[in-house]
């Protein structure tokens, strides 16, 4: 049926073995919670996506089912505790996330850039990649965060322009996000950026690649598209589901406009594949 999407998560020794650590410090992965169904082999690679700053969103946007409301207060010892397990799980490559804090005076970048730098303190070798909001669009704490030691910048757009506003919650904005991204390579154009488009909302494949061009417009260099599922009957319906041949069409088209790394597929997440999409894209923008 469209929409609903019946995944398998595969639960291997490895996965146990880090949901344990995980658990036993009090920390939450995206892996885990959104059942991802890259997870065992993601977890066997040694990355992992880390989720700070609570589970409840201060946002509602309609594609997604994060819970809505007033958040906790942060916790100032999450992110010694994520340091702490990237150094216990001998881990490559950790992506950190996290959901929209309106509530917080700086949205949480003080905190995504502590717990960057603790990181880096405790396993300098380990890449790391953040995954933020647009912290209402504000340059100055996008180069706080991207200041921190970060190898990969993520901001997702999701959506192409003319949907933006029926699909992100009002106070996101489809040029507010591209502002996000450019800030990052202003401050350092050697930061790798990314982000991802979810198909399947409504739109025109020209406006799809109307928004790979915007993307490149402001420097990005790590395209993710896929398939939008419906999480709940409480989100939006599924418009259409893409075929396979869709996605090699567009990734096709993408790698002409000049993205460095294109990872298209129905089931593609941001975190996926992480490490290769930045190796990949660090030898192409040619920094040290
Ligand atoms: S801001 Fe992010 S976490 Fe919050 S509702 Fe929108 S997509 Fe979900």
């Amino acid at each position: 049926m469209v929409g609903k999407a019946r995944i398998r998560v595969r639960i291997t020794p490895t996965v146990e073995r880090v949901s344990r650590v995980v658990h036993g410090l009090g920390l939450h992965t995206v892996c885990e919670e959104s059942l991802c169904p890259n997870i065992a082999d993601c977890w066997g690679r040694g990355t992992a996506t880390f989720m700070i700053m609570g589970d409840v969103c201060t946002r509602g946007c309609r594609f997604c089912a994060v819970k809505r409301g007033t958040p906790k207060p942060l916790d100032p010892a999450e992110p010694e505790r994520i340091a702490k397990a990237v150094e216990l799980l001998g881990l490559r490559y950790v992506t950190i996330t996290s959901v929209t804090r309106d509530d917080l005076p700086d949205g949480g970048a003080s905190h995504y850039a502590r717990t960057v730098r603790l990181i880096k303190e405790r396993v300098p070798h380990v890449r790391v990649e953040v995954l933020t909001p647009d912290f209402q669009g504000d340059a100055g704490l996008v180069k706080l965060v991207a200041s921190s030691g970060v190898d990969v910048y993520a901001h997702n757009i999701e959506t192409v322009e003319r949907l933006t506003p029926h699909v992100r919650d009002p106070r996101a904005g489809y040029k507010q996000s591209l502002r996000v991204l450019e800030a990052v390579k202003e401050y350092d154009p050697c930061i790798i950026t990314k982000s991802s488009i979810l198909l399947g909302l409504g739109e025109e494949e020209h406006e799809v690649i109307e928004a790979m061009r915007d993307l490149r417009s402001v420097g990005v260099d790590i395209l993710v598209l896929s398939q939008y599922l419906r999480p709940t009957p409480r989100q939006l319906p599924v418009a259409r589901l893409y075929k396979l041949s869709d996605f090699r069409r567009l990734e096709e088209k993408a790698r002409s406009l000049g993205f460095s790394y294109v990872l298209a597929h129905p089931l593609a997440r941001t975190s996926y594949k992480a490490e290769e999409a930045y190796e990949e894209a660090k030898r192409k923008v040619n920094c040290k």
